[in-house]
């Protein structure tokens, strides 16, 4: 590895990409906060699952005056969701015999109920589709709402900052973890966006990163591939070393100073921040109408990457939008989101 790397500050030709077809967005639903809050009002119970590239979590809210508050918290820690089903078939047995309304934040691709595309659970995607067709609606046959968990993080997200006293417009949620992802509420709109899969210009690749997007066919490297921490940190740490490691140990590593770990993390924040220039451009977030945008997941939990993504973020103009880390909003904001829309969803 040469010792020393010089990072560009503002690479236009990154920022463009999100204005082409590379960019691909879905209206998933409506939804508006201030409905949302009125929907929090009458007293109620709900069953909110995250369903994560590493772990899944059941939570029971109860629901009343406009706020929620969590309890019977659960979780399961596995690697490509081993154990996911068992786990949900007993939230399943509880959700009916209480008969309790149900959300679920899903880390994987939807189309509707049904998982479409997943890279970090194999184990789940196989044995759901067995049984279940990997349709949530097959196993949770009660009132149920499912989103992707961009669209539940951004949602739960809206409801904080509104019950925070803040005025929502335009909220942008970006997901940096296992993979990336993203989506924006843009006029009640709620749109999952995937940032993730846009080809990286080869200026924000010092590390020369070859691994291919391997989405759909798409055989170029895109923006996951240095920016995430499994699909990009982790991988290019393994192929430059050899030596497999995960996430939390990298980003002590890159706290406490380390050459190659440091590399790492400052390519994946500079490439996040063109990643957000470009959606919050795509999305019109403007100075005249600025919006919020929410970083969430675990390359967040690392201060010296929150620090290197502010600051990429100051230096590029097109991000008019007051920056947030979820973690200041709720322990989490997915499962929270998971909450409130079995609540809008089903009043
Ligand atoms: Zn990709």
């Amino acid at each position: 590895m040469r010792d020393h790397y010089s990072f560009p500050v503002h690479v236009p030709e990154q920022i463009a990409l999100y204005q082409t077809d590379h960019l691909l967005t879905h209206d998933v639903c409506q939804f508006d906060p201030a409905r949302a809050a009125d929907a929090l009002q009458a007293p109620s119970e709900v069953l909110a699952i995250d369903i994560g590239g590493d772990k899944i979590r059941g939570a029971i809210y109860a629901i009343g005056a406009g706020h929620f508050t969590k309890r019977d918290e659960r979780f399961l820690q596995s690697r490509g969701g081993a154990g996911y089903l068992a786990f949900l078939e007993s939230l399943a047995e509880e959700a009916k015999s209480r008969n309790l309304r149900v959300g679920i934040s899903s880390a994987t691709k939807m189309d509707g109920s049904t998982i479409s595309r997943t890279v970090n659970l194999p184990h789940f995607l196989e044995e759901f589709r067995c049984r279940y067709g990997a349709d949530y609606r097959n196993l949770f046959t009660g009132q149920l709402s499912v989103t992707n968990d961009t669209i539940a993080g951004l949602c739960g997200s809206a409801m904080l900052l509104m019950n925070r006293g803040g005025v929502i417009q335009d909220v942008a949620f970006v997901i940096c973890a296992s993979g990336l992802g993203a989506s924006v509420l843009k006029d009640r709109n709620a749109i999952h966006v995937e940032i993730a899969h846009v080809p990286l210009v080869e200026s924000l690749n010092p590390l020369g990163q070859t691994r291919p997007c391997g989405v759909e066919g798409r055989d170029f490297v895109c923006v996951e591939r240095v920016t995430a921490a499994r699909a990009g940190i982790e991988d290019l740490y393994f192929t430059q070393t050899g030596d497999a490691r995960g996430g939390t140990l990298l980003g002590r590593m890159y706290e406490e100073g380390d050459a190659l770990a440091t590399v790492l993390y400052k390519s994946s924040a500079l490439a996040l921040a063109h990643a957000t220039a470009g959606l919050a451009e795509r999305f019109a977030f403007s100075e005249s109408s600025p919006g919020v945008i929410v970083f969430h997941g675990g390359n967040f939990e690392i201060g010296k990457y929150r620090i290197d993504l502010g600051a990429n973020l100051a230096r590029l103009p097109h991000v008019h939008a007051q920056v947030v880390f979820s973690r200041d909003l709720s322990p989490n904001v997915c499962l929270d989101g998971a909450a409130i829309l079995a609540a809008y969803h089903h009043p």
